[in-house]
């Protein structure tokens, strides 16, 4: 069976992949909150599947070299992300740091460590979860829009370099999804659901060896004004 490693799989988009590739992935779950992670184990398992938890916060190098060590992924997801909207002037340091650690250099640190077994083995996909904030601005967004426009081009360029070793590398980019993200509190029914970005991240894997999908956008139907 082939290996899924999803980075924020405890709640929301990264629960909702999981879940999804569970059905033919064995699933290596990361996040920070084990008790999420380990409510996700005994849903999947209970399902017929397998899922290990590896309890991880992906911003920590050291912590991701020694967990993922080993870690022989066909697939991975990057999905973690943390979301801080407020205007530049009220941004506390550790608040921009936060999102810079987890949506920019997370990147690094966990592709790195799966990324060279994906070209030994001459096959592999590296899904990253970005935004349509990845091409839009909006007043609030200063960090969050500018770590997505990064994730763009870290994905496009990543792409460049390892299709030719077997290996795809695809971004998909949500509107507004139905999660807890940023906070939550607000009614967003309307939106996009979780599974909505699964069944994207689905349809990635299943093009045919030779077609790379490498951007996908994807938003409600309606805004819900
Ligand atoms: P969410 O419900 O808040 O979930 C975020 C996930 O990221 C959680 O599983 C969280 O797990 C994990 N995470 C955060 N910091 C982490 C860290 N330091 N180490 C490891 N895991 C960490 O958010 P979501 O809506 O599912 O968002 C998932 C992704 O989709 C993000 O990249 C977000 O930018 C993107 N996105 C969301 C929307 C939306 O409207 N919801 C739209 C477009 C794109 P722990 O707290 O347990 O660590």
């Amino acid at each position: 069976m082939s290996t899924a490693l999803v980075t924020g799989a405890s709640r929301g988009i990264g629960r909702a992949i999981a879940l999804r590739l569970a059905s033919t992935h064995e699933i290596v779950a990361v996040a920070r909150s084990q008790p999420e992670l380990d409510r996700l184990v005994s849903e999947v398992e209970g399902a017929g599947g397998r899922c290990r938890a590896v309890p991880l916060d992906v911003s920590d190098p050291e912590a991701v070299r020694a967990a993922l060590q080993g870690v022989e992924a066909d697939m991975l997801v990057n999905n973690a992300g943390v979301g801080v909207m407020k205007p530049l002037l009220e941004m506390e340091p550790a608040e921009w740091g936060r999102m810079m650690d987890v949506n920019v250099n997370a990147l690094y640190h966990v592709t790195r460590a799966v990324l060279p077994g994906m070209v030994r083995r001459g096959r592999g996909h590296v899904v990253t979860i970005g935004s349509l904030a990845g091409r839009n601005t909006f007043a609030g967004g200063t960090a969050y829009t500018g770590t997505k426009h990064f994730v763009i081009g870290f994905s496009e360029s990543l792409m460049l370099e390892v299709r030719e070793h077997g290996v795809k590398v695809s971004v998909v980019m949500p509107g507004s999804v139905d999660t807890g993200f940023g906070g939550g509190g607000r009614d967003k029914s309307w939106a996009l659901k979780p599974e909505d970005v699964a069944e994207a991240v689905v349809h990635l894997l299943e093009t045919p060896p030779h077609v790379l999908v490498s951007r996908v956008e994807m938003r409600p139907r309606t805004t819900g004004r």
